[in-house]
């Protein structure tokens, strides 16, 4: 059997039944957005690595220097914010081809930096090979309090569903700047979603401050699979409704423009780095209260009911139609 058969994350389940940890103070290895590591009575230390491969994840054609730096930089921060976090330290691991000038990797470390002095992290070492494609890597450290910390294998049944932001915006920013020729429509706001995502460390703080939230995963692959992914650690089922979904008038105009359905792929698109997460019903009001978008867009149920959609009153199953490094790509 290939990988394209068994996907990312049919992989990533082999491995991790076959990896155990040893050491006690490792609270959860392989499974979520990051790894949680003891720290002293009152912390946890988080820690998730990601990667970006170039004409995978960027092309040099429409992305620069300095995006390249600062988006690997928020795919990670992501992870943490997921987690209820915030980063400390980053290792940032680059293969470069011989030809690349150092103005490049100059531009490179501007946008890594950028980020990383927004948020108070320091850049605390790294690694350097050469490579015909370009890749970076970064490793992220943060930190979270205890009783901060965040599961996607919190979810109770009853809870309401809530995302952050946007969805759809990304993949919409990747079509313009895949696509020479509608590139100069005016659609700035899709194309900084996929150039530079937004890093939700802040909100993910004043969240956790308006009350508990049971469960969180970030969306790196698309809503549908990644709701499906806290389903699953969670152990109970989920029921979205479409028409909740918030989708941008902008994703909406340039999808119908284009035609593309803009529900699919605000259920697929993925790299928006909006957060989904989960809360006790009786919570509700205290998020209307915050300043930032956030919208309820279901409730997670009983695992026996399955994971649902509902559109117009029809319910149908949750289908995974999002990104999966083996089975997406051709
Ligand atoms: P995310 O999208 O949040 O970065 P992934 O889907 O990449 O998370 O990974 C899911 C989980 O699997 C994480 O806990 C991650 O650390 C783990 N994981 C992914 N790839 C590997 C690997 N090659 N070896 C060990 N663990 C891995
Ligand atoms: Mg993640």
């Amino acid at each position: 059997m290939n990988l394209r058969a068994i996907g990312e994350f049919g992989l990533i389940e082999q491995l991790q039944k076959k990896i155990k940890t040893k050491n006690k103070e490792v609270i959860y290895g392989i499974g979520d957005d990051c790894a949680v590591i003891l720290k002293d009575k009152k912390t946890y230390q988080i820690i998730t690595t990601d990667m970006l491969a170039e004409d995978i994840h960027f092309s040099q054609k429409y992305f620069s220097p300095y995006q390249i730096g600062y988006k690997s930089v928020a795919v990670n921060f992501s992870d943490i914010s997921s987690m209820g976090g915030i980063p400390k330290y980053i290792l940032v691991s680059i293969g470069l081809n011989k030809n690349i000038s150092l103005k490049f990797v100059d531009e490179l470390f501007k946008g890594i930096k950028h980020l990383c002095n927004k948020f108070g992290v320091d850049i605390i070492g790294g690694d350097t090979i050469s490579s015909k494609k370009m890749v970076i890597n970064i490793v992220c450290i943060g930190e979270v309090k205890k009783e901060n910390l965040i599961l996607r294998s919190g979810a109770k049944v009853g809870d309401i569903i809530l995302v952050t932001g946007y969805l759809g915006n990304s993949r919409c920013g990747l079509e313009i700047l895949k696509k020479s020729k509608i590139k100069n429509q005016k659609s700035k706001t899709l194309i900084k979603s996929h150039l530079a995502p937004a890093v939700r460390i802040k909100e993910v703080q004043e969240i956790l401050k308006a009350c508990k939230v049971n469960s969180m995963i970030d969306i790196s692959d698309g809503l549908s699979g990644d709701i499906l992914k806290l389903a699953k650690a969670s152990k109970v089922g989920v029921r979205i409704y479409k028409d909740k979904i918030p989708i941008s008038k902008e994703c909406k105009k340039f999808c119908k423009e284009n035609n593309l359905n803009y529900m699919d792929i605000a259920l697929s698109g993925g790299e928006d780095y909006e957060l989904v997460f989960t809360v006790e019903k009786k919570n509700l009001e205290k998020y209307k209260k915050l300043p930032f978008k956030i919208t309820e867009i279901g409730e997670i149920i009983n695992k026996k009911e399955g994971y649902l959609i509902v559109e117009n009153d029809k319910t149908m199953p949750l289908v995974d139609k999002s990104f999966n490094h083996f089975s997406s790509l051709p």
